[in-house]
């Protein structure tokens, strides 16, 4: 049987999803019977996102140009999206700057008024990403598969779901144990 090309995309988050799929120890062992890593910030060093990807974990909103390229590209190469975790699902914590209107006032907060030594908002068009005006979860920009919400996702959440998705069958997303939040 062919393994599963399996990838995961870390976006605006702060890796504790990522961290929660860590935790799944050794049952990570007997995951690995079934798929290849194709791409992860955890389990690849690969740098550019493969074609043909059967299914992607997708940490984290959308808040930068950066963010928005690479989740267009992993949409158009990934057979299943699975939007993992509370920032993927509804922008959560990262999408708090909304609030503020627009990146302008964030920056100076952060950058200028908030700047210790040389306060600078930093600006390196290529290296350094442009902001978006809002943070968005990634729904609003394209198709998702399967929602795995969660601050973080628990292991045991993850394995329920990426266990029958393995063998060929659907996860079933409903309960508290399944699609709680937070
Ligand atoms: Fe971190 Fe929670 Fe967002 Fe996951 S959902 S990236 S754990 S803040």
């Amino acid at each position: 049987m062919d393994k599963i090309k399996f990838a995961t995309i870390w976006l605006a988050g702060c890796s504790g999803c990522h961290m929660s799929f860590l935790d799944l120890d050794e049952w990570l062992i007997d995951l690995s019977e079934f798929v290849d890593v194709v791409y992860s910030p955890v389990g690849s060093d690969l740098k550019d996102y493969p074609e043909n990807v059967d299914v992607c974990l997708v940490e984290g909103a959308v808040a930068n140009e950066d963010n928005l390229e690479l989740l267009l590209q992993v949409r158009e190469r990934t057979k299943m999206l699975i939007s993992f975790g509370d920032c993927a699902v509804t922008a959560n914590v990262p999408a708090m700057r909304n609030m503020l209107g627009s990146t302008e006032p964030v920056l100076k907060r952060c950058y200028l008024e908030l700047g210790d030594t040389t306060p600078q908002i930093p600006k390196d068009p290529g290296i350094v990403p442009e902001l978006l005006d809002r943070v968005r979860p990634i729904h609003e920009l394209v198709d998702i598969d399967l929602f795995m919400p969660g601050c973080p996702p628990p292991a045991d959440r993850i394995k329920a779901t990426l266990a029958p998705l393995v063998e060929g069958k659907q996860p079933k997303m409903e309960g508290r144990e399944m699609i709680k939040f937070g």
